[in-house]
């Protein structure tokens, strides 16, 4: 059985703070060294995932925007598939609704609501950089959205509400990734997902799937794995998430992460030289018993 790796960027894989991967790092060159695919699957849009990919020489496919679309390399797979365009050496499945008719629908909301809305389609890069704690060049590429605008809702509990009621009444959804509020037409991370296992599972036969998150945004994402694994929230503690199988690992962000790759990595070798029974699964005999 072949594994495969989906995982959320801000908060996950990357620092909350400082977004960066380097407590992670040795877990990511120890899944190349398997040759493990790693799937980004992130609100990030793709101008800013494709630093990362970079960085790290990593050229599995990956999806932006909370599923807005998904990316794959050009002869990525070994056989035809289905795809709505093509565009810088990818071939783009595109699940969400363009950029421009989301803002335009939020216009609406706005008027409506006769609430601020405030996306980073109205933000500077400066003013995103300000709010997110990214430098201003990430910013930019932050602002570069296609598929989902990012949100910072700061009313009351209340106008809060009324405005994530208004953008469904709308034909919208929305998903919290912690710091923001995501708009989409449509699309989260969980359709996505699903899209690329089943791609996944003809190139490489039966597979074991992997996804790791670390808020709400990522439990579509989480729902559709075989083994959904949580990493903790700045303070330690988990997002409240009630899912059957979930795994929480200690460590924040990256720390969490590293320890997640480390643990499923041994229990998979383990279990590829000796099957282990049911009833040893529950013995001490276990490498850890907090994997199936
Ligand atoms: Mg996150």
């Amino acid at each position: 059985m072949r594994e495969i790796v989906f995982t959320d960027l801000d908060g996950t894989l990357l620092d909350p703070f400082t977004y960066s991967y380097k407590q992670a790092a040795s877990a990511i060159a120890l899944l190349q060294q398997r040759g493990i695919p790693l799937i980004f699957c992130s609100a990030k849009t793709r101008a800013e995932q494709e630093l990362y990919r970079q960085e790290l020489r990593i050229s599995d496919p990956f999806i932006v925007e909370n599923g807005g679309a998904i990316f794959i390399p050009k002869d990525y797979f070994p056989f035809p598939f289905d795809y709505h365009k093509a565009a810088g050496g990818y071939l783009v499945i595109e699940l969400g609704i363009p950029y421009q008719e989301i803002r335009s629908i939020l216009k609406r909301v706005e008027e409506q609501s006769r609430l601020g809305i405030r996306g980073f389609g109205d933000m500077s890069a400066e003013e995103v950089a300000d709010v997110s704690g990214l430098d201003v060049a990430s910013a930019r590429r932050a602002k570069e959205r296609e598929y989902d605008e990012t949100l910072r809702l700061e009313g009351s509990k209340e106008d809060v509400q009324r405005i994530l009621h208004l953008i469904e009444d709308k034909g919208l959804n929305w998903a919290h990734g912690g710091k923001y509020y995501d708009v989409m037409g449509g699309n989260d991370k969980g359709k996505a997902t699903s899209i690329l296992v089943e791609l996944f599972t003809r190139k490489l036969g039966r597979l074991k799937t992997i996804a790791i998150g670390d808020s709400l945004n990522d439990l579509p994402m989480l729902s559709v794995v075989d083994v959904p694994v949580l990493v903790q929230k700045p303070g330690g503690c988990w997002e409240n998430i009630d899912l059957p199988g979930l795994y929480r690992v200690e460590g924040v962000g990256p720390q969490g992460w590293k320890t997640a790759i480390g643990e499923v990595l041994a229990v998979s070798s383990r279990l590829v030289h000796y099957p282990i029974s049911e009833e040893r699964k529950d013995s001490n005999n276990y490498p850890s018993n907090k994997y199936p």
